[in-house]
C-alpha cells in the first residue's frame, strides 16, 4: 500500500486489537496508530482467567500481553475505558461514547465477543456469574473459597476449566449440561468422555441432559438451580458458560456484511475494502466453508492478515487452526477440523492420560488431532494436515510405529 504514514484507527483493545497495532509497527507502519478499547485494561490474556490465575498460581500483571511502555515506545495511542459507538464510513471516521471523532484511513475492528446468557427465572440473582473479562473473573475468584458449592451451567471447555480450578481451591462443583455428553460442539465423543470420567474422578458432579428450569434464590443471592425433572442442586454461586456470540452490531450498524460475525475474506478485508475485522467477532473463510473461530492462535493469525494486507505485504502462510485447553494436569491441543471425518483412530490408552484422538477422511488423510497430554502426536498431526497428508489407520493405531514414519 502507497501511504505508509496515513492513520490506522483499531477498535477493540483484546488479543487480536493488540497483536494487529504491534504487528502494524513491526511490518514499519509509520502512521499514527490509535487503538481503542471499552475495558480499563492494555490488551490482556484472557486463558489465564479460568485457569492460573483463578487459581492463584499467577498475578494480575502476568496477563498483560505487552507492558505499557511498549505502546509509548512504539507511538501506539492508546484510548481505554471508552466504547465506540458508531462508524461514519462516509467521513472515514469512528465516534466514541465521548463523542469524540477519530478519523482513520485504514479502520481494523477487533470487537470480540460477548458470554450468551439463558434466559431463565432468577438469571439476575446475586452470585449467578459470567466469565469472559478481568472483571468477571475477579467477581467469581472472590466466591471459591473451600467449601463453597459451585453449579457450572454448561459443559464446555470455559465451564470446565472452571471446574478444575474450582476443585483446585476446595470448592464443591457440580456441571450441569443440556446435551446428553459434554463438550457435545467441540469435541469427539470418545474426547467428551474421557474428559468425564476425569472430572468425576476428581469428584466434580457431571449431570448431563439436565435441562435448567429455574434459578432459585434467597434475600437475592442464589441457593439452587432447578432441573427440569424437579431435583435442586443447592450452591452459593453459578457460572453460566454456554457460549459467546460474536460482537458484531457496530459492524451492522454500519452497513457491514454480517452473518453471525463480521464477514471477511482471506485477507480479512470485510465487504468495505478499507474496514477489516480480526478475531473473534468474525467469520472467516477455512478451507470451503465460513466459520467463526473463538481462539488465541486465530487472534492472532488473523491480525497477521490484516497487519501484512494494510503495509503491503504478502500474505501469511495459512495456519492449520489450533486450540488448547488446560484442565488439572492436562493440557489438551485439538489441531484441524474434524469436519468431513469418517474414521478415528486412538494413539495411546486414555487410562494413561496421555493419547491421541487423530480423525481421517475415507482416504486417510488427516484432518484433525485432539491430543491429551501428547505434544508429539499434536504436533505431527499439524504438519501432516498442513502437508494435506494420508497416514494407514493400522498404522497409526500401534504405538511402536513412530509418527515420524507414518505418512503414507
Ligand atoms: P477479545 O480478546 O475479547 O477482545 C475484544 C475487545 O474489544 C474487548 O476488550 C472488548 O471490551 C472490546 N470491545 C468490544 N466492543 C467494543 C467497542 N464498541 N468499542 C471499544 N472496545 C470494544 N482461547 C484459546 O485459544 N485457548 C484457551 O485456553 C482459551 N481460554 C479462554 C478462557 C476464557 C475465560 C476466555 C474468556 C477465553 C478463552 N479463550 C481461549 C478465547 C480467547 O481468549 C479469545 O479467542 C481471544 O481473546 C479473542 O481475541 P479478540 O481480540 O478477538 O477478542
Amino acid at each position: 500500500m502507497g501511504d505508509q504514514t496515513a492513520p490506522i484507527v483499531i477498535v477493540g483493545a483484546g488479543h487480536a486489537g493488540g497483536a494487529a497495532a504491534a504487528l502494524l509497527r513491526q511490518y514499519g507502519w509509520r502512521g499514527p496508530i490509535t487503538l481503542i478499547g471499552a475495558e480499563p485494561h492494555l490488551p490482556y490474556q484472557r486463558p489465564p482467567l479460568s485457569k492460573a490465575w483463578l487459581k492463584g498460581e499467577t498475578v494480575a500483571a502476568s496477563l498483560l500481553l505487552r507492558p505499557v511502555s511498549f505502546y509509548a515506545a512504539n507511538a501506539i495511542d492508546l484510548i481505554l475505558s471508552q466504547r465506540a459507538t458508531h462508524i461514519d464510513r462516509a467521513a472515514r471516521c469512528v465516534v466514541l461514547q465521548s463523542g469524540a471523532r477519530i478519523a482513520w484511513h485504514r479502520l481494523i475492528l477487533a470487537l470480540g465477543s460477548t458470554v450468551r446468557t439463558l434466559d431463565l427465572p432468577g438469571i439476575t440473582l446475586g452470585g449467578v456469574l459470567t466469565l469472559r473479562d478481568i472483571a468477571n473473573a475477579e467477581a467469581l475468584k472472590a466466591a471459591l473459597r473451600p467449601g463453597a458449592r459451585l453449579a457450572v451451567i454448561g459443559g464446555g471447555y470455559i465451564g470446565l476449566e472452571v471446574a478444575a480450578s474450582a476443585r483446585a481451591l476446595g470448592a464443591d462443583v457440580v456441571v450441569l449440561e443440556r446435551e446428553d455428553r459434554l463438550l457435545a460442539r467441540v469435541a469427539s465423543p470418545p474426547l467428551a468422555a474421557f474428559f468425564r470420567q476425569h472430572h468425576a474422578q476428581r469428584g466434580v458432579n457431571v449431570q448431563t441432559g439436565a435441562h435448567i428450569e429455574s434459578l432459585e434464590g434467597k434475600h437475592g443471592t442464589i441457593s439452587g438451580v432447578r432441573v427440569a425433572d424437579g431435583r435442586l442442586c443447592a450452591c452459593d454461586v453459578a457460572l453460566i458458560g454456554v457460549g459467546a456470540a460474536a460482537n458484531d452490531s457496530l459492524a451492522r450498524d454500519a452497513g457491514l456484511e454480517c452473518d453471525g460475525g463480521i464477514l471477511v475474506d482471506h485477507a480479512t478485508h470485510t465487504s468495505d475494502p478499507a474496514i477489516y475485522a480480526v478475531g473473534d467477532c468474525t467469520r472467516r473463510p477455512l478451507g470451503t466453508m465460513r466459520m467463526r473461530l473463538e481462539s488465541v492462535p486465530n487472534a492472532l493469525e488473523m491480525a497477521k492478515q490484516a497487519a501484512a494486507d494494510i503495509c503491503g505485504r504478502p500474505p501469511p502462510a495459512p495456519e492449520v487452526p489450533w486450540f488448547w485447553s488446560d484442565q488439572y494436569e492436562i493440557r489438551l491441543q485439538i489441531a484441524g477440523l474434524r469436519d468431513g471425518a469418517v474414521e478415528c483412530v486412538t494413539r495411546g490408552d486414555p487410562r494413561t492420560a496421555s493419547f491421541a484422538i487423530w480423525h481421517l477422511a475415507g482416504d486417510g488423510t488427516v484432518l484433525s488431532v485432539e491430543a491429551v497430554n501428547a505434544p508429539a502426536d499434536f504436533m505431527a498431526a499439524k504438519a501432516l494436515i498442513a502437508g494435506r497428508r494420508r497416514v494407514m489407520p493400522a498404522a497409526l493405531a500401534d504405538p511402536s510405529r513412530s509418527l515420524r514414519e507414518l505418512a503414507a
